[in-house]
């Protein structure tokens, strides 16, 4: 049988639950509504403890409180990470409510490292081993994109960024600065200053930093000389996404209406949303249209979510009776996306 040209992508979506701790000043209202069985079964109990009505969701894995992010980045992303190495394009991004644990599972801190640190560490360790053999170069980008306007986070000045798009390069963000790194170090400092630049820090912290989507991209350039002495260039691309708080998005989503951004809705996070759907549903039925023009986001990801690409949602959810009706949503939104 012949298939539609759009089954020919073989993009896979993998969806992991990620539920945090309790952070100290939560403990004493501490109510544990979600228990998780076989690191794949979440289930949740009512708002009054009780599990008379408990809710069941499954996905291909679900990770506890006492999961740290080394154990995240083994169970869920490093065999993307060596198919990048490889040159397979991917995206891995954090989705969940404000508070739910997205920067602490992107970025970490120094005691746990994030999924964007480990990722780059992993990379040059895979690297260093085929090194004799072959000529790499790893190059970085940090951007952010707030209210529609794209802003590098490896730059000092606050200049607006324009999306092209040409046949040779595709899409891509005019001016955006590309750093060579060459050590995990290196990107750790590289990271930290542009986290300090996120409009987070500038004004009001949480209504602003929910509103914002952090984007480190990596590539892996990896020269390979064949036996007549010319050289061919492999190209693997990995976007590590830190997205805005999904609050907003998931009301709407689960409302079953399409998502559509009104007024106060974030439009990138609503247009990576039907993107995700939309893969989903291909991933089940084998078709569907994959709507990534509709925001900056979702052009600038467009690599990583097509094709040969393999994408990796981390839903982040918060175990507190008070975040309840968030994780709810969440788990809806994910259960969803698989
Ligand atoms: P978000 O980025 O989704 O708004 P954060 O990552 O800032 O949420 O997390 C909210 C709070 O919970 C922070 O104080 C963070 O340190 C803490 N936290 C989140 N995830 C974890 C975790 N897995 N282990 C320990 N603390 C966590
Ligand atoms: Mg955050």
């Amino acid at each position: 049988s012949i298939r539609p040209p759009e089954c020919k992508q073989t993009t896979t979506l993998q969806v992991a639950l990620r539920c945090r701790p309790l952070t100290p000043a939560e403990k004493s209202r501490y109510n544990a509504l979600i228990h998780i069985e076989n690191e794949k079964v979440v289930v949740v109990s009512d708002t009054d403890g009780s599990r008379n009505r408990e809710k069941r969701f499954s996905f291909d894995y679900a990770l506890g409180p006492e999961i740290k992010n080394l154990d995240v980045y083994k169970r869920v992303v490093s065999s993307i990470i060596k198919g990048v190495v490889q040159g397979l394009n991917a995206t891995v991004f954090a989705y969940g409510a404000t508070g739910s644990g997205k920067t602490y599972t992107m970025a970490g801190t120094p005691e746990d490292p994030g999924l964007m640190v480990l990722s780059l560490q992993d990379i040059f360790q895979l690297v260093s081993k085929e090194e004799k053999d072959h000529k790499f170069e790893v190059t970085c980008s940090y951007l952010e994109v707030y209210n529609e306007v794209i802003y590098d986070l490896l730059e000092k000045s606050s200049r607006h960024l324009e999306l092209r798009e040409d046949p040779e390069h595709g899409v891509f963000v005019a001016g955006l600065k590309r750093v060579q790194v060459n050590s995990a170090a290196k990107i750790l400092e590289l990271l930290h200053i542009g986290n300090s630049r996120r409009k987070t820090e500038r004004t009001d912290a949480n209504a602003i930093s929910s509103r914002s989507h952090a984007v480190l991209e990596i590539i892996v350039k990896k020269y390979c000389r064949d036996h007549g002495g010319s050289t061919q260039t492999l190209q693997g691309k990995v976007s590590l996404v830190d997205l805005a708080g999904s609050e907003r998005a998931s009301e709407t989503n689960n409302a079953g209406h399409k998502l559509r951004d009104g007024a106060n809705i974030n439009k990138s996070l609503l247009a990576l949303a039907n993107c995700i759907n939309a893969l989903g549903k291909r991933q089940k039925k084998g078709l569907a249209y994959v709507p990534y023009r509709n925001s900056k986001l979702t052009r600038i990801l467009k690599d990583g979510l097509s094709g040969n690409s393999r994408t990796c949602m981390v839903a982040t959810v918060s175990f507190a009776d008070h975040q309840y009706h968030h994780t709810i949503n969440t788990l809806k939104y994910a259960d969803r996306a698989k």
